[in-house]
Protein backbone atom coordinates (compact mmCIF):
# COMPACT_ATOMS: atom_id res chain seq x y z
CA UNK A 1 0.00 0.00 0.00
CA UNK A 2 2.91 2.35 0.42
CA UNK A 3 3.37 3.38 -3.83
CA UNK A 4 0.46 5.72 -2.48
CA UNK A 5 3.23 8.77 -0.78
CA UNK A 6 0.56 11.12 -2.12
CA UNK A 7 -1.93 10.55 -0.10
CA UNK A 8 -0.78 11.02 3.49
CA UNK A 9 -4.53 11.15 5.23
CA UNK A 10 -5.32 8.14 3.60
CA UNK A 11 -1.75 6.61 4.64
CA UNK A 12 -2.00 7.87 8.35
CA UNK A 13 -5.45 5.75 8.35
CA UNK A 14 -4.30 2.90 6.38
CA UNK A 15 -0.65 2.56 8.93
CA UNK A 16 -2.99 3.46 11.71
CA UNK A 17 -5.26 0.01 10.95
CA UNK A 18 -2.18 -2.34 9.54
CA UNK A 19 -0.02 -1.49 12.70
CA UNK A 20 -2.75 -2.95 14.83
CA UNK A 21 -3.27 -5.92 12.99
CA UNK A 22 0.38 -7.09 12.98
CA UNK A 23 1.00 -6.03 16.38
CA UNK A 24 -1.64 -8.53 17.55
CA UNK A 25 -2.01 -12.55 17.19
CA UNK A 26 -4.49 -11.92 14.25
CA UNK A 27 -1.90 -12.70 11.65
CA UNK A 28 -0.48 -15.58 13.61
CA UNK A 29 -4.11 -16.72 14.09
CA UNK A 30 -5.01 -16.04 10.51
CA UNK A 31 -2.31 -15.29 7.70
CA UNK A 32 -4.34 -15.34 4.95
CA UNK A 33 -5.99 -12.24 6.27
CA UNK A 34 -3.08 -10.25 5.32
CA UNK A 35 -4.03 -10.60 1.29
CA UNK A 36 -7.87 -9.78 2.94
CA UNK A 37 -6.09 -6.53 4.00
CA UNK A 38 -4.38 -5.59 0.65
CA UNK A 39 -7.88 -6.08 -0.97
CA UNK A 40 -9.58 -3.89 1.27
CA UNK A 41 -7.54 -1.33 0.92
CA UNK A 42 -7.97 -0.37 -2.72
CA UNK A 43 -11.23 1.57 -3.06
CA UNK A 44 -14.23 -0.68 -5.68
CA UNK A 45 -14.86 2.52 -6.98
CA UNK A 46 -13.91 6.35 -7.42
CA UNK A 47 -15.80 8.96 -9.09
CA UNK A 48 -14.58 12.39 -9.59
CA UNK A 49 -16.47 14.89 -11.40
CA UNK A 50 -17.02 18.55 -12.42
CA UNK A 51 -19.51 20.58 -10.64
CA UNK A 52 -20.11 23.84 -12.25
CA UNK A 53 -22.59 26.75 -10.75
CA UNK A 54 -23.71 30.22 -10.80
CA UNK A 55 -22.64 32.35 -7.54
CA UNK A 56 -24.79 35.54 -7.08
CA UNK A 57 -22.74 37.81 -9.15
CA UNK A 58 -23.77 35.66 -12.29
CA UNK A 59 -20.29 34.50 -12.39
CA UNK A 60 -18.72 31.08 -13.19
CA UNK A 61 -17.83 29.18 -10.08
CA UNK A 62 -16.09 25.54 -10.92
CA UNK A 63 -15.55 22.63 -7.98
CA UNK A 64 -14.51 18.84 -7.95
CA UNK A 65 -16.79 16.56 -6.61
CA UNK A 66 -16.10 13.12 -5.56
CA UNK A 67 -17.54 9.95 -4.19
CA UNK A 68 -15.21 6.72 -3.24
CA UNK A 69 -17.11 3.90 -2.93
CA UNK A 70 -14.66 1.73 -0.82
CA UNK A 71 -16.62 -1.39 0.18
CA UNK A 72 -20.09 -2.57 -0.65
CA UNK A 73 -19.05 -6.12 1.14
CA UNK A 74 -21.70 -5.65 4.29
CA UNK A 75 -24.10 -3.14 2.37
CA UNK A 76 -25.09 -0.41 0.16
CA UNK A 77 -21.69 2.04 0.59
CA UNK A 78 -22.44 4.57 3.18
CA UNK A 79 -20.67 7.67 4.42
CA UNK A 80 -21.21 11.07 4.83
CA UNK A 81 -20.33 14.10 2.33
CA UNK A 82 -18.01 16.82 3.13
CA UNK A 83 -18.16 20.09 0.91
CA UNK A 84 -14.73 22.14 2.51
CA UNK A 85 -12.10 23.32 0.78
CA UNK A 86 -9.05 21.06 2.05
CA UNK A 87 -11.02 18.10 0.23
CA UNK A 88 -8.96 16.22 -1.85
CA UNK A 89 -8.88 12.25 -3.20
CA UNK A 90 -6.57 11.77 0.02
CA UNK A 91 -8.73 13.11 3.07
CA UNK A 92 -11.72 11.12 0.66
CA UNK A 93 -9.98 8.14 1.19
CA UNK A 94 -9.13 8.03 4.15
CA UNK A 95 -12.60 8.79 5.79
CA UNK A 96 -14.05 6.19 3.03
CA UNK A 97 -11.70 3.40 4.47
CA UNK A 98 -12.53 4.77 8.27
CA UNK A 99 -15.97 4.39 7.31
CA UNK A 100 -15.67 0.47 6.24
CA UNK A 101 -14.58 -0.29 9.22
CA UNK A 102 -17.38 1.99 11.49
CA UNK A 103 -20.39 0.93 9.61
CA UNK A 104 -18.80 -3.15 10.16
CA UNK A 105 -18.84 -1.85 14.03
CA UNK A 106 -22.39 -0.64 14.16
CA UNK A 107 -23.14 -4.12 13.61
CA UNK A 108 -25.99 -2.80 10.93
CA UNK A 109 -25.61 -3.82 6.93
CA UNK A 110 -23.99 -0.82 5.19
CA UNK A 111 -20.62 -0.96 3.49
CA UNK A 112 -18.27 1.86 3.48
CA UNK A 113 -17.76 4.92 1.15
CA UNK A 114 -17.38 8.96 1.52
CA UNK A 115 -17.75 11.81 -0.87
CA UNK A 116 -17.75 15.71 -0.96
CA UNK A 117 -16.11 18.98 -2.73
CA UNK A 118 -13.76 21.49 -2.54
CA UNK A 119 -16.72 23.94 -2.40
CA UNK A 120 -16.16 26.29 0.69
CA UNK A 121 -20.12 26.76 1.99
CA UNK A 122 -18.18 29.75 4.73
CA UNK A 123 -19.23 33.03 3.14
CA UNK A 124 -21.87 31.68 0.35
CA UNK A 125 -25.77 33.09 0.53
CA UNK A 126 -28.04 30.21 0.81
CA UNK A 127 -29.26 30.89 -3.09
CA UNK A 128 -25.38 29.75 -3.96
CA UNK A 129 -25.57 26.49 -1.68
CA UNK A 130 -28.61 25.50 -2.83
CA UNK A 131 -26.96 26.28 -6.42
CA UNK A 132 -23.93 24.38 -5.99
CA UNK A 133 -26.06 21.50 -4.27
CA UNK A 134 -28.09 20.69 -7.15
CA UNK A 135 -25.16 20.96 -9.70
CA UNK A 136 -22.97 18.51 -7.65
CA UNK A 137 -26.44 15.87 -7.06
CA UNK A 138 -27.01 16.09 -11.19
CA UNK A 139 -23.85 14.46 -11.40
CA UNK A 140 -23.78 12.61 -8.24
CA UNK A 141 -27.60 11.52 -8.82
CA UNK A 142 -26.15 8.50 -11.61
CA UNK A 143 -23.78 6.50 -9.06
CA UNK A 144 -25.81 6.25 -6.23
CA UNK A 145 -29.55 5.12 -4.80
CA UNK A 146 -30.92 3.55 -1.74
CA UNK A 147 -29.62 -0.36 -2.62
CA UNK A 148 -26.17 1.22 -3.85
CA UNK A 149 -24.87 3.95 -2.14
CA UNK A 150 -26.46 6.22 0.41
CA UNK A 151 -24.78 9.56 1.02
CA UNK A 152 -24.93 11.66 4.47
CA UNK A 153 -23.75 14.52 5.87
CA UNK A 154 -20.17 15.72 7.49
CA UNK A 155 -18.31 18.80 8.08
CA UNK A 156 -20.04 21.23 5.48
CA UNK A 157 -23.07 19.22 4.92
CA UNK A 158 -26.41 19.80 7.24
CA UNK A 159 -29.89 18.86 6.97
CA UNK A 160 -30.24 22.12 4.58
CA UNK A 161 -27.47 20.65 2.22
CA UNK A 162 -29.24 16.91 2.10
CA UNK A 163 -32.69 18.75 1.34
CA UNK A 164 -31.29 20.78 -1.38
CA UNK A 165 -29.69 17.41 -3.01
CA UNK A 166 -32.52 15.38 -1.79
CA UNK A 167 -35.13 17.57 -3.81
CA UNK A 168 -32.67 17.29 -7.23
CA UNK A 169 -31.99 13.61 -6.99
CA UNK A 170 -35.72 12.58 -6.77
CA UNK A 171 -36.55 15.24 -9.81
CA UNK A 172 -34.05 13.56 -12.19
CA UNK A 173 -34.70 10.03 -11.06
CA UNK A 174 -38.48 10.56 -10.57
CA UNK A 175 -37.92 8.06 -7.60
CA UNK A 176 -38.81 8.71 -3.53
CA UNK A 177 -36.51 6.82 -1.83
CA UNK A 178 -34.23 6.39 1.08
CA UNK A 179 -30.80 7.97 -1.33
CA UNK A 180 -29.94 9.89 1.21
CA UNK A 181 -29.78 10.00 5.24
CA UNK A 182 -30.15 13.17 8.13
CA UNK A 183 -33.06 14.09 5.77
CA UNK A 184 -35.41 16.60 7.58
CA UNK A 185 -37.89 14.98 10.09
CA UNK A 186 -41.60 15.49 7.75
CA UNK A 187 -39.87 13.64 4.71
CA UNK A 188 -38.13 10.72 5.91
CA UNK A 189 -35.47 12.18 8.33
CA UNK A 190 -34.91 10.02 11.62
CA UNK A 191 -35.68 11.47 14.69
CA UNK A 192 -32.02 11.37 16.99
CA UNK A 193 -29.93 11.27 13.71
CA UNK A 194 -28.87 15.20 14.28
CA UNK A 195 -27.89 14.49 17.91
CA UNK A 196 -27.24 10.87 17.10
CA UNK A 197 -23.08 11.47 16.64
CA UNK A 198 -22.89 13.51 19.28
CA UNK A 199 -24.68 11.42 21.90
CA UNK A 200 -23.56 8.66 20.47
CA UNK A 201 -19.83 9.55 21.77
CA UNK A 202 -21.25 9.99 25.02
CA UNK A 203 -23.00 6.84 25.11
CA UNK A 204 -19.87 5.55 24.27
CA UNK A 205 -17.47 7.14 27.10
CA UNK A 206 -19.83 6.79 29.75
CA UNK A 207 -19.01 2.59 29.28
CA UNK A 208 -15.54 3.29 29.07
CA UNK A 209 -15.52 5.49 32.47
CA UNK A 210 -18.00 2.83 33.77
CA UNK A 211 -15.89 -0.08 33.29
CA UNK A 212 -12.81 1.68 34.70
CA UNK A 213 -14.42 2.71 37.53
CA UNK A 214 -16.35 -0.56 37.86
CA UNK A 215 -19.55 0.55 37.92
CA UNK A 216 -18.38 3.92 40.70
CA UNK A 217 -18.14 6.46 38.23
CA UNK A 218 -20.17 8.34 35.27
CA UNK A 219 -19.91 11.71 34.02
CA UNK A 220 -21.46 13.39 36.98
CA UNK A 221 -18.79 15.62 38.22
CA UNK A 222 -16.57 15.24 35.46
CA UNK A 223 -14.81 18.44 33.64
CA UNK A 224 -15.48 17.36 29.53
CA UNK A 225 -12.84 19.32 26.95
CA UNK A 226 -14.33 19.32 23.52
CA UNK A 227 -13.38 20.88 20.54
CA UNK A 228 -15.73 21.65 17.64
CA UNK A 229 -18.79 23.96 17.47
CA UNK A 230 -20.74 21.98 14.74
CA UNK A 231 -23.15 19.29 14.88
CA UNK A 232 -21.19 16.56 16.43
CA UNK A 233 -19.43 18.71 19.30
CA UNK A 234 -23.10 20.35 20.61
CA UNK A 235 -24.98 17.74 21.15
CA UNK A 236 -22.04 15.80 23.03
CA UNK A 237 -21.79 19.12 24.90
CA UNK A 238 -25.66 18.25 25.41
CA UNK A 239 -25.49 15.19 26.49
CA UNK A 240 -22.39 15.30 28.86
CA UNK A 241 -24.33 18.32 30.77
CA UNK A 242 -27.73 16.10 30.97
CA UNK A 243 -25.56 13.37 32.81
CA UNK A 244 -24.11 15.64 35.29
CA UNK A 245 -20.74 16.82 33.52
CA UNK A 246 -19.20 20.18 32.75
CA UNK A 247 -18.07 21.03 29.52
CA UNK A 248 -15.03 23.55 29.76
CA UNK A 249 -14.28 24.30 26.40
CA UNK A 250 -15.85 24.09 22.33
CA UNK A 251 -13.94 25.82 19.22
CA UNK A 252 -14.09 26.00 15.65
CA UNK A 253 -11.41 26.69 12.70
CA UNK A 254 -10.38 29.86 13.86
CA UNK A 255 -10.08 29.84 17.61
CA UNK A 256 -10.89 28.38 20.98
CA UNK A 257 -13.17 29.40 23.77
CA UNK A 258 -12.33 27.92 26.93
CA UNK A 259 -14.01 28.72 30.52
CA UNK A 260 -11.94 31.30 32.31
CA UNK A 261 -11.74 30.22 35.49
CA UNK A 262 -11.40 26.01 37.32
CA UNK A 263 -14.89 26.40 38.19
CA UNK A 264 -18.44 26.26 35.85
CA UNK A 265 -19.54 25.06 32.88
CA UNK A 266 -21.01 26.08 29.26
CA UNK A 267 -24.77 26.39 29.74
CA UNK A 268 -27.27 24.71 27.13
CA UNK A 269 -28.57 28.22 26.13
CA UNK A 270 -25.15 29.06 25.09
CA UNK A 271 -24.77 26.05 23.24
CA UNK A 272 -27.83 27.21 21.49
CA UNK A 273 -26.51 30.44 20.91
CA UNK A 274 -23.39 28.59 19.37
CA UNK A 275 -25.98 26.70 17.30
CA UNK A 276 -27.93 29.49 15.72
CA UNK A 277 -24.82 31.09 14.60
CA UNK A 278 -23.28 28.41 12.75
CA UNK A 279 -26.16 27.74 11.35
CA UNK A 280 -25.36 30.87 9.89
CA UNK A 281 -22.09 30.04 9.05
CA UNK A 282 -20.86 32.32 10.93
CA UNK A 283 -17.34 31.75 13.37
CA UNK A 284 -17.60 31.82 17.53
CA UNK A 285 -15.54 34.68 17.18
CA UNK A 286 -18.40 37.08 16.78
CA UNK A 287 -19.43 36.02 20.32
CA UNK A 288 -16.27 36.14 21.86
CA UNK A 289 -16.58 39.68 22.00
CA UNK A 290 -20.27 40.06 23.53
CA UNK A 291 -20.62 40.46 26.91
CA UNK A 292 -22.56 38.19 28.06
CA UNK A 293 -19.46 35.32 26.49
CA UNK A 294 -16.26 37.71 26.97
CA UNK A 295 -17.35 37.91 31.23
CA UNK A 296 -17.32 34.02 31.57
CA UNK A 297 -15.07 32.64 28.46
CA UNK A 298 -11.19 33.28 27.18
CA UNK A 299 -11.57 33.37 23.28
CA UNK A 300 -7.92 32.14 21.80
CA UNK A 301 -7.86 32.64 18.27
CA UNK A 302 -6.30 30.42 16.06
CA UNK A 303 -5.47 27.79 19.04
CA UNK A 304 -7.18 24.73 19.94
CA UNK A 305 -8.80 24.04 23.19
CA UNK A 306 -6.49 21.59 24.41
CA UNK A 307 -3.58 23.53 26.10
CA UNK A 308 -5.61 26.05 27.05
CA UNK A 309 -7.95 24.88 29.92
CA UNK A 310 -7.70 26.26 33.22
CA UNK A 311 -7.77 23.34 35.94
CA UNK A 312 -8.01 19.40 35.29
CA UNK A 313 -9.83 17.95 32.43
CA UNK A 314 -11.07 14.38 32.94
CA UNK A 315 -12.17 13.39 29.99
CA UNK A 316 -11.74 14.82 26.33
CA UNK A 317 -13.50 14.53 23.29
CA UNK A 318 -12.35 15.98 19.78
CA UNK A 319 -15.20 16.81 17.75
CA UNK A 320 -13.92 19.32 15.16
CA UNK A 321 -11.69 17.45 12.34
CA UNK A 322 -8.65 15.30 11.56
CA UNK A 323 -5.41 15.44 13.49
CA UNK A 324 -6.42 17.96 15.99
CA UNK A 325 -4.75 16.50 19.20
CA UNK A 326 -0.96 16.52 18.10
CA UNK A 327 1.60 14.54 20.62
CA UNK A 328 2.56 17.68 22.72
CA UNK A 329 -1.16 18.16 22.84
CA UNK A 330 -2.10 14.32 24.24
CA UNK A 331 0.81 14.84 26.56
CA UNK A 332 -0.63 18.04 28.09
CA UNK A 333 -3.73 16.40 28.13
CA UNK A 334 -2.39 13.07 29.93
CA UNK A 335 -0.34 16.01 32.39
CA UNK A 336 -3.76 17.74 33.35
CA UNK A 337 -5.56 14.57 34.60
CA UNK A 338 -7.27 13.49 31.39
CA UNK A 339 -7.95 9.81 31.84
CA UNK A 340 -10.61 8.99 28.73
CA UNK A 341 -10.29 10.42 25.22
CA UNK A 342 -12.79 9.62 22.88
CA UNK A 343 -13.09 10.79 19.27
CA UNK A 344 -16.21 12.20 17.67
CA UNK A 345 -14.32 13.56 14.65
CA UNK A 346 -12.49 11.10 12.53
CA UNK A 347 -9.31 10.15 13.04
CA UNK A 348 -9.22 13.06 15.43
CA UNK A 349 -5.49 12.43 16.82
CA UNK A 350 -2.40 11.94 14.98
CA UNK A 351 -0.78 8.95 15.45
CA UNK A 352 2.13 10.48 17.66
CA UNK A 353 -1.10 11.16 20.20
CA UNK A 354 -2.11 7.45 19.57
CA UNK A 355 0.70 6.03 20.60
CA UNK A 356 1.43 8.16 23.74
CA UNK A 357 -2.42 7.49 25.05
CA UNK A 358 -1.80 3.89 24.04
CA UNK A 359 1.78 3.31 26.25
CA UNK A 360 -0.36 4.85 29.39
CA UNK A 361 -2.30 1.86 29.09
CA UNK A 362 -0.41 0.73 32.45
CA UNK A 363 -2.97 0.19 35.17
CA UNK A 364 -0.40 -0.65 37.81
CA UNK A 365 -0.10 1.07 41.19
CA UNK A 366 0.47 5.00 41.21
CA UNK A 367 0.50 4.86 36.91
CA UNK A 368 -2.05 7.40 35.19
CA UNK A 369 -4.32 4.51 32.91
CA UNK A 370 -5.61 6.00 30.29
CA UNK A 371 -8.38 4.88 27.97
CA UNK A 372 -8.64 6.28 24.28
CA UNK A 373 -11.11 5.37 21.89
CA UNK A 374 -10.65 5.85 18.20
CA UNK A 375 -13.55 7.87 15.99
CA UNK A 376 -14.27 4.33 14.04
CA UNK A 377 -15.98 3.10 17.50
CA UNK A 378 -16.66 5.94 19.30
CA UNK A 379 -18.62 8.19 16.75
CA UNK A 380 -19.89 5.16 14.97
CA UNK A 381 -23.51 6.86 17.02
CA UNK A 382 -23.87 8.99 13.80
CA UNK A 383 -23.39 6.07 10.84
CA UNK A 384 -25.80 4.06 13.03
CA UNK A 385 -28.91 6.17 13.08
CA UNK A 386 -28.16 6.80 9.29
CA UNK A 387 -28.79 3.37 9.28
CA UNK A 388 -31.77 3.29 11.39
CA UNK A 389 -33.04 5.56 8.54
CA UNK A 390 -32.44 3.33 6.01
CA UNK A 391 -34.41 1.04 7.97
CA UNK A 392 -36.95 3.00 8.61
CA UNK A 393 -37.45 4.37 4.79
CA UNK A 394 -37.24 0.79 3.90
CA UNK A 395 -40.36 -0.27 5.94
CA UNK A 396 -42.23 3.26 5.50
CA UNK A 397 -42.24 3.88 9.27
CA UNK A 398 -41.38 6.42 11.70
CA UNK A 399 -39.56 5.14 15.14
CA UNK A 400 -40.28 7.56 17.78
CA UNK A 401 -37.37 9.01 19.74
CA UNK A 402 -37.01 6.95 22.43
CA UNK A 403 -37.30 3.94 20.04
CA UNK A 404 -34.20 5.11 18.18
CA UNK A 405 -32.77 6.18 20.78
CA UNK A 406 -32.46 3.19 22.50
CA UNK A 407 -31.28 1.15 20.15
CA UNK A 408 -28.76 3.88 19.29
CA UNK A 409 -27.60 2.94 23.32
CA UNK A 410 -27.11 -0.52 22.41
CA UNK A 411 -25.64 -0.07 19.22
CA UNK A 412 -22.74 2.02 21.39
CA UNK A 413 -22.63 -0.52 24.01
CA UNK A 414 -22.04 -3.04 21.57
CA UNK A 415 -19.42 -1.42 20.18
CA UNK A 416 -17.76 -0.69 23.29
CA UNK A 417 -18.05 -4.57 24.54
CA UNK A 418 -17.00 -5.75 21.11
CA UNK A 419 -13.71 -3.99 20.92
CA UNK A 420 -13.00 -4.39 24.55
CA UNK A 421 -13.70 -8.41 24.53
CA UNK A 422 -11.77 -8.78 20.36
CA UNK A 423 -8.73 -6.62 22.24
CA UNK A 424 -8.76 -9.24 25.24
CA UNK A 425 -8.91 -11.88 22.34
CA UNK A 426 -5.89 -10.91 20.04
CA UNK A 427 -3.77 -8.47 21.97
CA UNK A 428 -1.75 -9.75 25.41
CA UNK A 429 -1.02 -6.90 27.13
CA UNK A 430 1.49 -6.86 29.73
CA UNK A 431 -0.01 -7.51 33.58
CA UNK A 432 -1.68 -4.46 34.75
CA UNK A 433 -1.77 -2.94 31.37
CA UNK A 434 -5.38 -2.08 29.82
CA UNK A 435 -6.83 -3.54 26.82
CA UNK A 436 -6.10 -1.30 23.86
CA UNK A 437 -9.89 -0.60 22.33
CA UNK A 438 -7.63 0.35 19.08
CA UNK A 439 -6.39 -2.43 18.60
CA UNK A 440 -9.93 -4.53 19.65
CA UNK A 441 -12.08 -1.84 17.50
CA UNK A 442 -9.93 -2.05 14.52
CA UNK A 443 -9.32 -6.20 14.18
CA UNK A 444 -13.34 -6.40 14.84
CA UNK A 445 -14.40 -4.09 12.15
CA UNK A 446 -11.56 -5.84 9.68
CA UNK A 447 -12.52 -9.44 10.65
CA UNK A 448 -15.85 -8.58 9.89
CA UNK A 449 -15.55 -7.31 6.25
CA UNK A 450 -12.56 -9.85 5.76
CA UNK A 451 -15.09 -12.92 6.20
CA UNK A 452 -18.00 -11.14 4.07
CA UNK A 453 -15.59 -10.29 1.45
CA UNK A 454 -14.08 -14.00 1.27
CA UNK A 455 -17.61 -15.05 1.19
CA UNK A 456 -18.53 -12.81 -2.12
CA UNK A 457 -14.87 -14.47 -3.57
CA UNK A 458 -13.09 -11.10 -3.50
CA UNK A 459 -10.03 -13.22 -2.07
CA UNK A 460 -9.13 -16.55 -1.49
N1 LIG B 1 -20.26 11.64 8.34
C1 LIG B 1 -20.67 10.76 9.41
C2 LIG B 1 -19.53 9.84 9.76
O1 LIG B 1 -18.39 10.23 9.67
C3 LIG B 1 -21.99 10.08 9.13
C4 LIG B 1 -22.09 9.28 7.89
C5 LIG B 1 -23.50 8.77 7.59
O2 LIG B 1 -24.41 9.00 8.37
O3 LIG B 1 -23.63 8.11 6.56
O4 LIG B 1 -19.71 8.74 10.19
Amino acid sequence: MSNLPFEPEFEQAYKELASTLENSTLFQKKPEYRKALQVVSVPERVIQFRVVWEDDKGQVQINRGYRVQFNSALGPYKGGLRFHPSVNLSILKFLGFEQIFKNALTGLNMGGGKGGSDFDPKGKSDNEIRRFCVSFMSELCKHIGADTDVPAGDIGVTGREVGFMFGQYKKIRNQWEGVLTGKGGSWGGSLIRPEATGYGVVYYTEHMIKHASGGKESFAGKRVAISGSGNVAQYAALKVIELGGSVVSLSDSQGALVLKGEEGSFTPEEIDTIAAIKVERKQISELATQAAFASKFKYIPGARPWTNIAGRIDVALPSATQNEVSGDEAKALIAAGCKFIAEGSNMGSTQEAIDIFEAHRDANPGAAAIWYAPGKAANAGGVAVSGLEMAQNSARVNWTREEVDSRLKNIMEDCFNNGLATAKEYVTPAEGVLPSLVAGSNIAGFTKVAEAMKDHGDWW
